[in-house]
Formats: structure tokens, C-alpha cells, sequence
């Protein structure tokens, strides 16, 4: 069997416990939900690991970085979404790639930025399994955005950032929608709504994000 597949703590019946403990949890966008069903998380973890990709933690996945817990990534897809569909869609920190995957089957298209080369090669690998074909990936630093495909309809940074990016808040189109972790040891998962003339900002709840960095390496 194919490790696509997967078998035991990584089959389709671990996706779908998953899925009801997110419902448990308070998610409520289906469309969410059913992104979630259909991206096989395990593929995204260090073998090693693939056993606990289905539990509500967040995981590392190398060079200090960590593939966020599900329950997060179901959260900031879903304010992300706000109950509309989205169309581009910029996330800053690929990491592995997961959350990237889950907005694929959300967005038309999906632009991530990622300043660790090596991560973003392993996730270019997880794109291509999964046959994403809506999914652009840059190496750079994120806080730049790219301000050649912008505006967009929703901006998501997936790493924890100690202000609001100026040049982000510029790519949002107006009626879009940014979600971002903001602060330090710890954040607070912050929605930001461009509208005509003010930017409206809402904090949700307390999130742990490593740290939205400069440069790229
Ligand atoms: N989206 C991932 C989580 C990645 S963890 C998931 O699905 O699990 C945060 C990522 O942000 C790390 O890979 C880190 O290297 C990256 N990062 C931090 N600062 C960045 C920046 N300025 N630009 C781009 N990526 C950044």
C-alpha cells in the first residue's frame, strides 16, 4: 500500500476522528472541514512521527520549525474564508506545506513564501504528490509579500509576527481578509478586514507560533 494511502493511525477513519474532534472543537465551515478530510497529513511529518500527525499538536518537521496543530490550521482557514470563496490567496511561511495544502482545496489560487530553502524544496515534493496544481511557492522573506501578484483576497502569515506587516496590510485587497498571529512569546490570532477608507482589526485567541523572521536563508 502506498503511503498516500496509509494504513492504521494514518488511514482515511484517523482523518475522519480528526475531523469530528475539529467540530467538537468549535469548527464550524464545512468547507473547511472537508479541505481537511482530504489532505493526508501524515504525509507532511517525519515518518517517524506519522503516527501522531492526526493528534491535536503542533509537530516538528525539522530546522527548528513546526507543522501547526490541526485545530489551528482549521481556525485561520476558516476566518481566512469568513464563509466566502476565496480567490488569491498569499500565506507567509510555508513550512512543510500543510496549511499551504488545505487552502489549495479553498482558494483558486494559492501563493506561499517560505525563507528556509530546504523546508520549501521538501514541501514543493508534498505539492507535486499531491497533484496541487494551484499552488506557487517563492523563497524570500514574507514580510515582502509580492506586491507583483497582489492584491489579495486573503493574506494568512503562519508565523508569530510582533506588529502588523505594513507591505502586507498594502497586498489586501479591499473586502479581503488577513489572519495573523501578533506578539511575542506568545501571539493573539488577530482578523484583519480592509474595507473602503480603515483597516478593522479583531483579536480571537491566544495562539504559539515560532517567529516570523527577516531575510531568507
Ligand atoms: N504553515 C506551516 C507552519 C509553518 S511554521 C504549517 O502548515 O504547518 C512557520 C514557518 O514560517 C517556518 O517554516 C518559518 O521558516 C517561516 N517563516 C518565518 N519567518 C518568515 C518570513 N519572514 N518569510 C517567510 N517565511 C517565514
Amino acid at each position: 500500500m502506498s503511503a498516500l494511502a496509509g494504513i492504521g493511525m494514518t488511514s482515511q477513519r484517523t482523518r475522519e476522528r480528526m475531523i469530528a474532534r475539529l467540530r467538537e472543537q468549535g469548527i464550524k465551515d464545512e468547507v473547511v472541514l472537508a479541505a481537511m478530510l482530504a489532505v493526508p497529513r501524515h504525509i507532511f511529518v517525519e515518518e517517524a512521527l506519522a503516527s501522531r500527525a492526526y493528534e491535536d499538536v503542533a509537530l516538528p518537521i525539522g530546522l527548528n520549525q513546526t507543522i501547526s496543530q490541526p485545530y489551528v490550521v482549521a481556525r485561520m482557514t476558516e476566518l481566512l474564508r469568513g464563509g466566502k470563496n476565496l480567490g488569491r490567496v498569499l500565506e507567509i511561511g510555508t513550512g512543510c506545506g500543510y496549511q499551504t495544502s488545505v487552502l489549495s482545496k479553498v482558494a483558486s489560487e494559492v501563493f506561499s513564501i517560505e525563507r528556509i530553502a530546504p523546508l520549501l524544496t521538501k514541501a514543493k515534493n508534498h505539492f507535486r504528490e499531491l497533484k496541487l496544481r494551484n499552488v506557487k511557492v517563492k523563497h524570500g522573506d514574507g514580510n515582502d509579500g509580492l506586491p507583483e501578484i497582489a492584491p489579495f483576497d486573503g493574506i494568512i502569515v503562519t508565523a508569530g509576527a510582533t506588529h502588523l506587516p505594513e507591505e502586507l496590510l498594502r497586498q489586501l485587497a479591499v473586502g479581503g481578509r488577513m489572519v495573523i498571529p501578533v506578539g511575542s512569546a506568545e501571539q493573539m490570532l488577530t482578523l484583519v478586514e480592509r474595507l473602503p477608507g480603515e483597516y478593522r482589526k479583531t483579536g480571537l485567541e491566544a495562539v504559539k507560533f515560532v517567529p516570523l523572521l527577516s531575510g531568507a536563508v
